[in-house]
């Protein structure tokens, strides 16, 4: 391809939406071009590298055993009915009617559809296992579409499903799509590290994420320098340092006693105020649930986590009271609850154990509690694991490690569904004793497009993109320096015609412009492999080659151009 005939409008600027870089170079290299909020042209350029990662993935997942199918985008809401998901699935999806006032929705995933698929065809356990799996564009009406393709509203996926016979099978196919996964995810070149990414509910470690690790990424992971324990830190769990560790200090209790803290709500205000760390406050956050109303206690330095709070409490909703709602609970203003005194439920996490004359507020306005001692002067219903880790955190999974944090973009998800969707559904099948079963499901996810922008994140530098050889749009980039010298052109044509015939792709910048120019849009577009056809180099009949990620340029001979290209290329780097 020559830059003359390509569609590719580079950009000195990026604009003013682009927070991140993947989505500044993405847009200023000519990849991307916005359509609307969350909603995306793909150029040329662009194209050719979401068909690399495309390609990646398409031939890990044959070679894994799956078998490709493609299902409709436009999904008949009976199907969502049927699971219950058309009730509960918020605003994410996008419903729609047909012109015959029936509902459909735009897939945002499709457990729905394929389950009804299979369910149609499949009869008996030896008809199974089954992994299908699409590479197709989603749609999910995001709250907040930022950081262009990746969080888009509009966006392509790889979907994959499979359906077993039992559960031994479903957690061999579960390992399987691990490993497939890791292979995909190496072969882009991308550094990463699965997460554990759910327990409780469905159990154990049946969910891993995939985290792309770059500083921009929107998840916070949880791993331990010690075992290979590493969690997204909204499930990551703690080790409790609560149990027995009161009262092994040397800090003698103290008498309670109630002082003035006026228009003092906040952590910091109070532990200002009363000169002492935020450690010993006793945070008290009142809740409204399916449980009741719930007093839910941690420590001042520490953040409530309420997706574990939930499911400490086995609540199916829970909610933040309003100040209505608090002051009911506490007969204060919210910022001065405290559980002393208390009437409602009270839960707490278990770092609340260790506190020895803490401070709470006093369930009254402008006045607050020090010196407050667990049972002496309040009771505690339940204690569980409720709050965010911190660096440093001791691993639950371990003897001796602590948790570091780091950040990552999610660009795969694998999930071992069980029978959520099979038994809603009735997708059943005969065992061999001829018994009627559901069958088990597994579904398993990569974001497309999510996956080029995170490799931009880990792969750039102020000039732009360097992209990694498995994901690059072309191998090489070639540029000669004056298209008016014949010599030069002449050089120019063979050397792309010979790479091409080698089966390679080869960009060639043949415009009539300053090198300067051509170098600047080569470092911006990324191409891995640089070759000049300039005089100089020219008499000594050799070409100038430069990679990207390396400052360093070597003469070639013409002759050696397509041996070394190759050798580049299949070494991956
Ligand atoms: P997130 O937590 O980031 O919203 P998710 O957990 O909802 O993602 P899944 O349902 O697991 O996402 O979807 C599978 C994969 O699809 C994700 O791992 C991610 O790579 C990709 N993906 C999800 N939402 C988007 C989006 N809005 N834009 C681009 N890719 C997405
Ligand atoms: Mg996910």
């Amino acid at each position: 391809m020559k830059f003359s005939k390509i569609f590719l409008p580079t950009l000195k600027d990026a604009p003013s939406d682009a927070e991140v870089v993947s989505h500044r170079l993405m847009v200023r290299a000519g990849l991307i071009r916005k359509v609307a909020s969350g909603i995306y042209n793909y150029l040329p350029l662009g194209l050719r590298v979401i068909r690399k990662v495309e390609n990646i993935v398409r031939e890990e997942m044959n070679k894994a055993g799956a078998q490709e199918v493609s299902m409709p985008m436009v999904v008949p809401s009976e199907l969502w009915q049927e699971s219950g998901r058309w009730e509960v699935y918020g605003k994410e999806l996008l419903r729609i009617k047909d012109r015959h006032e029936r509902d459909f929705c735009l897939g945002p995933t499709h457990e729905e559809i394929i389950t009804d698929m299979v369910r149609g065809e499949v009869r008996s356990y030896r008809q199974l296992p089954l992994n299908l799996y699409q590479i197709q564009t989603k749609f999910r009406d995001e709250i907040r579409p930022r950081f262009g393709l990746m969080r888009g509203r509009e966006f392509i996926m790889k979907d994959a499903y499979s359906f077993h016979a039992t559960e031994e099978d479903a957690d061999k196919e579960y390992q399987n799509m691990y490993d497939t996964y890791c292979r995909i995810f190496e072969r882009c070149g991308l550094k990463f590290r699965a997460v554990e990414a759910e327990t409780g509910a469905i159990g154990g470690r049946f969910s891993h994420e995939f985290m792309v690790l770059a500083d921009t990424g929107e998840d916070a992971v949880a791993s331990c320098n010690k075992c290979n324990y590493a969690a997204n830190v909204e499930r990551a769990e703690i080790k409790s340092q609560g149990s027995g560790v009161r009262g092994q200090g040397s800090e003698k209790d103290k008498p309670l006693e109630k002082v003035s803290t006026p228009g003092m709500k906040t952590v910091e205000e109070v532990s200002g105020f009363l000169k002492t760390a935020p450690e010993r406050l006793i945070k008290t956050l009142i809740y409204n649930s399916d449980k009741g109303i719930i007093a839910a206690l941690v420590r001042g330095d520490h953040e409530m986590n309420e997706a574990k709070l939930k499911r400490t409490l086995d609540a199916s909703w829970l909610n933040l009271a309003d100040e209505e709602a608090v002051r009911k609970a506490t007969n204060a203003p919210s910022g001065f609850a405290g559980p002393v005194g208390l009437k409602t439920k009270i839960i707490a996490d278990y770092s609340i154990q260790t506190i020895i004359n803490g401070i709470t507020g006093a369930n009254e306005a402008d006045a607050h509690f020090i010196n407050v001692n667990l049972d002496r002067d309040f009771k505690v219903g339940t204690f569980g694991d409720l709050r965010m880790v911190v660096a440093d955190d001791l691993c639950l999974r371990c003897a001796d490690g602590k948790l570091e944090i780091f950040r990552g973009i999610e660009v795969g998800h694998v999930f071992k569904l069980g029978t959520k969707y099979s038994e809603a559904m009735n997708a059943t099948f005969l065992n061999e004793k001829g018994e009627e079963k559901s069958m088990i499901m597994g579904c398993y996810g990569i974001g497309i497009g999510r996956t080029a922008a995170a490799s931009i994140e880990q792969n750039h530098d102020e000039k732009g993109i360097i992209w990694p050889m498995p994901l690059a749009p072309f191998h090489a980039h070639l540029i000669p320096l004056n298209v008016n010298d014949k010599a030069i052109m002449t050089t120019a044509e063979a050397v792309y015609k010979n790479l091409i015939n080698a089966g390679l792709d080869v960009f060639m910048d043949d415009r009539d412009e300053r090198a300067g120019t051509k170098f600047n849009d080569a470092d911006l577009i990324g191409i891995p492999i640089r070759i000049t056809v300039g005089s100089k180099a020219l008499k000594e009949s050799s070409v100038e080659i430069k990679m990207r990620k390396a400052a360093d340029v070597s003469l070639i001979k013409i002759d050696d151009v397509k041996k070394k290209v190759l050798e580049i290329v299949s070494s991956g780097r």
